[in-house]
């Protein structure tokens, strides 16, 4: 039994105070939801503030990006080392990334590297293009990105995918929970000729994509699918609840 993930993406949103109170907002109700990971990703500036505010709780805290160098003249950058303590996730690859900041998928694997030599957790986006889609290449283009971004990394239990169809992210035209277990369950398959069929069963791979409190209970009916990453809902305290609460409440059956 995989244990269900739900992590919200705050992206470029949020000052340090406004987090804050986004936190103080949920935390005490996000703490109690069992048969859930939660994990708030907030902008870097507010790492050190929210982890302080979910302390010891069961909420988990993730970054948003990181370079891939340890350290040096490389300005405005945030290294792997500089995030070690401060979160255990990290989102990397997101299509926003890929697509504002023209991230490769050589520049991803650089990443994921980067993060699992020291212990943080990647939650590894992928997914397709709307004229990709159109075009029948979702299969193409997620077996690329995924290969792409794994090559030469050993098996890490630590690992996360997100598989977020680009077409969905922030539109409100979430994909149908059918379209997005098959993509899934295509993923899996990728991981199980990568690493073997134990590992790729244990590796949680969520959906991402105009997830709501009124969608997730069916994308997470779905048996390939372990939770989602959740971009625009999860700036609003009862949404993201909801969705968490849904996540526990359909995987307990
Ligand atoms: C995201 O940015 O990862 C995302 C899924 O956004 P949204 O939920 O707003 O579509």
């Amino acid at each position: 039994m995989r244990l269900p993930i739900i992590a919200g993406n705050w992206k470029m949103n949020t000052t340090v105070e406004q987090a804050i109170e986004l936190v103080q907002e949920m935390r005490g109700r996000l703490d109690k939801v069992e048969g859930v990971e939660k994990v708030l990703c907030p902008p870097f500036i507010s790492l050190s503030a929210v982890g302080e505010l979910i302390g010891s709780s069961s909420i988990r805290l993730g970054a948003q990006n990181l370079y891939f160098e340890e350290k040096g003249a490389y300005t405005g950058e945030v290294s792997p080392l500089m995030l070690v303590g401060l979160c255990e996730y990290v989102i990397l690859g997101h299509s926003e990334r890929r697509h504002y900041f023209v991230e490769t998928d050589e520049m991803v694997n650089l990443k994921v590297k980067a993060a699992l030599k020291v212990g943080l957790k990647p939650i590894l986006c992928v997914g397709e293009r709307l004229e990709e889609n159109e075009a029948g290449k979702t299969e193409e283009v997620v077996t690329r990105q995924v290969k792409g971004a794994l090559a030469g990394i050993a098996p890490s239990e630590g690992l996360v995918v997100a598989y977020e169809p680009v077409w969905a992210i922030g539109s409100g035209k979430a994909a149908t929970e059918e379209q997005a277990n098959t993509t899934i369950g295509l993923i899996r398959h990728i991981l199980s000729q990568l690493y073997g069929e134990q590992f790729s069963q244990a590796i949680r791979i969520q959906y991402g994509g105009s997830v709501t409190s009124a969608n997730i209970a069916e994308f997470v009916a779905q048996p390939e699918i372990d939770g989602a990453l959740v971009g625009g809902a999860s700036l609003i305290a009862t949404e993201f609840l909801g969705i968490v609460e849904q996540t526990a409440k359909a995987k307990r059956g």
